[in-house]
This record gives structure tokens, sequence and C-alpha cells, in this order.
């Protein structure tokens, strides 16, 4: 099988090898893939197969057919109907993906089972990568599941449960007296001085983002339909991105004809893609204001690599969404009054994709009977101090 990275700024494309952007302009790469009537083929017959698992669709991951997946489960998270919120909140066509179920509690278990699967076939030693929890969390189990090494890079403002748990899958971890962004360069350096594999979940790795794109598969499969949107919360927005290309992935198989508009969420606190968005900009510019936030899981400022956002920015154009911003006051309601109502406990970062639905309606952006999906990115369980 045929597998190349292609750079999307300037198309320079070559094999798929480790390396962070482009060698030609520096741009960001995504992995492309041999496409062939086969291909498509078996595309097509994903919704006719018994096996529904995260590695049923492993034809569109970067990993050799040989390989030997590293899993503990990941994927095939359920898609909830929200019927009493709906009615609290006044929104009618209105599912979940609850991705807080995924083994370490959020999807970042996806990106991490192609990450580490791939590391294994490519004789690496070590995962590495800044994290604001989720990531980390999610890198030392995968890590230990592999029986790779794994050095996590994380701002000291991390939930005292997520450090426990890196801590206790074995993992090194370095604190940093910073924001995510510090933590991102430090990873960065320390994964090109010593060749190990750089897992952050920004668009430094596009091998890892290749497992997000499952997503949009397992919608398409668990609704048999394609939703008029889907909403995500957004740092750098990776996820986002990813599960637009899975769908786009489906419409070039001409399994579907229609591809969802997509929606990003950001804390009003840290919202540098929002803003771009609503001036109107071609670019992301990095936010220098001071932020405090409960959503610690999308608060990415984007020092030094507004590119990232300028990416996402871009996608949610190509698909005609939209990006929102939530406060501190109105994420925390909804956060209860999920719970209350519908017995499922969100991080506060993952709640910001049920805000925005509201949002969306509220805000003209969505009709009165579009199909909306929140993605439910984690699990509140690793949040609880915030409580
Ligand atoms: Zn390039």
């Amino acid at each position: 099988m045929k597998l190349e990275l292609k750079c999307k700024a300037c198309g320079h494309q070559e094999p798929v090898y480790i390396q962070y952007k482009c060698p030609k302009c520096g741009g960001i790469q995504e992995v492309s893939y041999e496409w062939t009537e086969e291909t498509e083929a078996e595309i097509k017959s994903w919704n006719n197969n018994d096996d529904n698992s995260f590695w049923s669709y492993r034809r569109l991951y970067p990993i050799q057919p040989a390989s030997i997946p590293v899993s503990l489960g990941e994927g095939n998270t359920p898609i909830l109907p929200l019927k009493r919120l709906g009615e609290r909140l006044g929104l009618s066509d209105w599912e979940l993906k609850n991705e807080a179920v995924s083994p370490s509690g959020s999807f970042k278990d996806r990106p991490m089972a192609v990450a580490s699967t791939f590391a294994i076939e490519r004789h690496i030693s070590t995962l590495v990568t800044a994290s604001t929890g989720n990531t980390g969390v999610s890198a030392s189990m995968y890590a230990a599941r592999a029986g790779l090494r794994c050095k996590i890079y994380v701002p000291a403002t991390t939930s005292r449960e997520k450090l426990a748990l890196i801590k206790y899958f074995g993992a090194e971890i370095v604190t940093i007296e910073g924001n995510f962004s510090e933590a991102y360069l430090l990873a960065k350096k320390d994964a090109a001085d010593n060749d190990w594999f750089n897992v952050t979940s920004t668009f430094m790795n596009p091998i890892a983002l290749e497992g997000n794109k499952s997503v949009a598969y397992e919608l398409f499969r668990q609704k048999k339909t394609v939703p008029d949107w889907v909403i995500v919360p957004i740092g750098a927005g990776p996820l986002l991105v990813a599960v637009y290309k899975g769908f786009k992935e489906l419409k070039r198989a001409g399994v579907i004809t229609a591809l969802p508009k997509m929606a990003g969420v950001q804390a009003a606190e840290v919202a540098p893609i929002v803003q771009a968005f609503q001036e109107g900009a071609s670019e992301v510019t990095a936010w220098k204001r001071s932020f405090q936030t409960a959503a610690g899981g999308i608060a990415d400022p984007l020092l030094t690599y507004p590119q990232d956002g300028t990416c996402t920015l871009q996608t949610i154009r190509e698909s005609k969404g939209c990006a929102l911003s939530i406060s501190e006051e109105v994420m925390l309601y909804h956060r209860k009054v999920l719970a209350e109502t519908e017995g499922i406990f969100l991080e506060t970062a993952s709640v910001t994709a049920i805000s925005a639905a509201v949002e969306l309606k509220e805000k003209g952006f969505a009709d009165a009977d579009d199909d909306i999906v929140s993605v439910g990115t984690g699990n509140g369980l690793k949040d609880m101090s915030s409580l």
C-alpha cells in the first residue's frame, strides 16, 4: 500500500516517514492514500461489515496491512440522543457522540492507538508529547500497552487527577511553569534531539491524527445519514479537521453525497480561532491576552503555531460552518444540566459542544429542524477537582 505525506500548503508529496512539517515550505502535512477501485470497494463494504471496531477502518489509517494493532478497545463510542436536555434547551434533533467512554476517557485514544501502532512498526522507542492532560493520560496508557517509553510535558495548571494518572501509568512527567504553548516547544525539541515520536495533539503529527477520522466513519454508520452539523471543541482543532477529512473520504468513495457543516467551539477566555472567524480574517493570530478557564482541554493560545488554527479555520469555512465561543458561566451551567437531565458527565472543555448547539440555533447558523451532533470529547471524572 502506497502511503504519502502531502503538504496542505504547497502540495509537496513524499513517502511517509517521521517528520512534522513539509520539508519544502514548512507547511502542515496530511496523509495521502493510494486510491483505487479496491479502496472504494472496501470503504463501501464497511456498512455491511459485522466488525464495527476502530480497527475495521484500518484501510484508511497509515498502518501496514500486516501490523498488529496496539489496542485498548478504543473507538466505537455510542451516539446518544439528547431528548430530555433538548426539551429543556429547545433543541429537537440532537445527539451526543460520547467519547467520554473511551479507555482513557477521551477521544485521544483514537490518535494514540494509531501512533503507538506506527511507532512499533518503525521501531521507535519513545512517545513524547505536550499535553493539557488528556493526550498525556492516553499516551501513557498506550505506551504502557505497547511497551514503549513515554515522556509528557504539561503546564503546571493541569488537573491533579490527570497528572496522577500519567504518573501511575509509568510515564515520565515534566511540569512547566507556563502555558501549553511553552510545553509544546519543549516537547518538540526533545523529540527532535532524540528521534522520539512526537504525538502532541496539534497538527504536529499527521500519522496520529488519522485515527480521529474514525469519528466520521462511525457517525455515518450509526446514524445511516450525514448530520447537518458536527460540533467539536477546539484548541488548535485537529479533531475537527480530521472528522471532516473522514467525511470527505466517504464522499469520494461514493458512500455519501453530502458533507456536514463543522462548528468549532472555544472558551471565550481563549478563542483565537473564533476571533479570526468573526473578523473574517484569512489567518488566525496567536492569543496574547492572559486567560483563566475551566475548559483546560481546549485552552490553547496557539503561541508560536497560529498556522494550526488557520488550518482549522479554513476547514470550518470550507464546510460552510462556524466558530463559536462560550463563557465560563454558560459552560458550567450546561455541565450541570447535562448531568441532571441525561446522566452524562463531561469535562468542562467538552461541555462547550453542548453549549454551542444552543448558540447555533440562537445565532441563526442552524435551521430549526437541523440534525446536530455534539462531540463530547472527554470524561468529567478526570476533572473532579473543578467541581
Ligand atoms: Zn509545503
